[in-house]
């Protein structure tokens, strides 16, 4: 049992399919090839047998005379060729009057039989001599070469038959037949030897890849499969290999993070409303200490379902079930109406806030989430820049995409912290848990995922202490899309200051 399972496990492997195809190929070949050669030397021993027997057909014409019904061989005796052509072409042959009466035939024609008189008509009527096969009484085949010759002297056509063994031509066949029906198996021995040692050696590095690759579980992304150095098929793939490790490595580096992350945000708020609560259960005596630690606990309370919210929001759009709502978007009605929004935070800040709007400018985009992008930024740039500063919104058609810029005059992000910003939960260090002006650290994750899913891109640039540029590009709204448009869109003004 264990053997028969043994057996198809090594009927399942690559190095024993490849030997099979290889072994198979190897005798497909070899069986064309044999076959190719057979008929090739079948044909030109033919072709030798024929042409021999079509000049003994020339020269007997020559040396043969019938005089009153009696065939006579002229040639010169002491000629050694003539003699050892005639001595051939009488080795088989016949003569015949046109009536079919045998005048003349040798013994071993008579070992295959006269031509019966309907073949010899059959023959002086064709106007060519024409070939047969045909075989004696102990099966040897031969080659027969009959036609009719003219006595012009007497005006009488005879019916002339001259032939040659294919006895040596069939040896030669069949012995190069059995030859290489021998030496087949031995072909194929050494071919599956062959392919078995060539299938292990191309395997074994694969083996070497699947037992590195073995090694690498949750725990140790770090390891690496060592690459051979060949520069082959296998070193790519070990390369390919290594950078989806290395992808995987840094999604779970992120994972962790971000768990470590979500479980730091939510500590926080909780820690404070324990605190709070206890102080006021343990110390408070009057009711104006409880409500303080009542509306205290709320605030916290609120900011731990705004993290909720948020990375509810976060996951998902990241898992693709926040569906876009695309219409054809006027973008340069929906910045205005963004910045009016902002204009009375920003007064109160005292902050000056523009926007710099085109004629028209529409996009392929969900209303909601390029709100809430352009929200998240004009709110950054309102937290990140001190009283007195200026911030600007530029709206620009560019070709095939629309260009939407945010730039302020605020603090600026150094330039270690640039890669960072749209990591989740990454803020910059300066404020500390207390600080209500702390973000969540998640507003320009939603920025790069709202970009990206609308195929655009946003990328920033920043001097620490002079400001900062947020550039988003979007793709414009084709001219097919016109169909899609809202009834209400309106056109928008040319440069608005607000
Ligand atoms: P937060 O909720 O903290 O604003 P964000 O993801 O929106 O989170 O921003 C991440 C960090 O990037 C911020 O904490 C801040 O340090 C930095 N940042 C974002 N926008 C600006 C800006 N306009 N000027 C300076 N720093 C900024």
């Amino acid at each position: 049992m264990s053997r028969i399972r043994n057996f198809r496990r090594i009927t399942r492997t690559l190095r024993f399919r490849l030997t099979l195809g290889y072994t198979l190929f190897f005798c497909l070949m070899l069986i064309a090839v044999g076959a190719i050669f057979w008929q090739k030397l079948a044909t030109s021993l033919d072709a030798q047998i024929r042409d021999g027997l079509e000049q003994e057909w020339a020269a007997a014409k020559g040396y043969l005379r019938i005089e009153k019904g009696v065939p006579t061989w002229y040639f010169d005796h002491y000629d050694p060729d003539e003699s050892l052509m005639v001595g051939r072409i009488q080795r088989v042959y016949m003569l015949a009057d046109a009536q079919g009466n045998v005048l003349q035939m040798s013994e071993t024609y008579k070992s295959i039989g006269a031509d019966s008189h309907a073949d010899i008509a059959a023959v002086m009527r064709s106007p060519q001599p024409g070939w047969k096969v045909r075989k004696n009484d102990k099966g040897v085949s031969f080659l027969i070469h009959a036609g009719a010759i003219y006595d012009e002297d007497h005006d009488k056509e005879y019916f002339l038959a001259i032939g040659r063994s294919l006895a040596d031509n069939h040896l030669i066949l069949d012995q190069f037949t059995w030859t290489y029906i021998g030496v087949i198996p031995l072909v194929i021995v050494s071919g599956c030897l062959l392919g078995w040692f060539l299938a292990a050696r191309a395997l074994t590095p694969v083996l070497e890849v699947a037992q590195a690759a073995n090694r690498i579980s949750g725990s140790n992304l770090s390891l690496r499969i060592p690459s051979r150095g060949a520069g082959d098929e296998l070193d790519y793939l070990i390369v390919t290999f290594n950078r989806m490790i290395t992808r995987l490595e840094n999604s779970f580096n992120q994972m962790r993070q971000f768990s470590t992350d979500v479980s730091h945000e939510l500590r926080t708020p909780i820690t404070a409303i324990r605190g709070q609560l206890e102080v006021a259960l343990f110390t408070g005596s009057t009711i104006e200490q409880y409500r303080e630690a009542m509306l205290n606990s709320l605030q916290d309370i609120e900011r731990l379902s705004q993290i909720v919210r948020a990375l509810l929001l976060l996951s998902q759009a990241e898992s693709g079930q926040l569906a876009l709502q695309k219409t054809r978007l006027d973008l340069c009605r929906l910045v205005a109406d963004v910045v009016d929004q902002f204009q009375i935070p920003y007064e109160e800040a005292r902050l000056r806030l523009s926007a710099d709007l085109p004629q028209e400018c529409c996009a392929e985009a969900d209303r909601i989430q390029i709100e809430r992008m352009i929200s998240n930024l004009l709110s950054n740039a309102m937290k990140f820049t001190p009283a007195g500063g200026e911030v600007r919104v530029r709206l620009r058609n560019e070709g095939q995409e629309v260009e939407l810029v945010v730039e302020d005059t605020g603090r600026g992000i150094a330039p270690d912290h640039l890669p960072h910003i749209f990591d989740r939960f990454y803020r910059m260090p300066g404020h500390d848990a207390s600080d209500p002006e702390r973000g969540l650290g998640l507003g320009l994750s939603f920025v790069a995922w709202i970009a990206k899913a609308h195929q655009g891109t946003v990328r920033v640039e920043s001097t620490p202490g002079e400001g900062s540029r947020f550039t988003v590009l979007l793709p414009a709204a084709t001219n097919s899309s016109h169909a899609a448009e809202g009834a209400g869109i309106p056109v928008a003004s040319g440069m608005k200051e607000t």
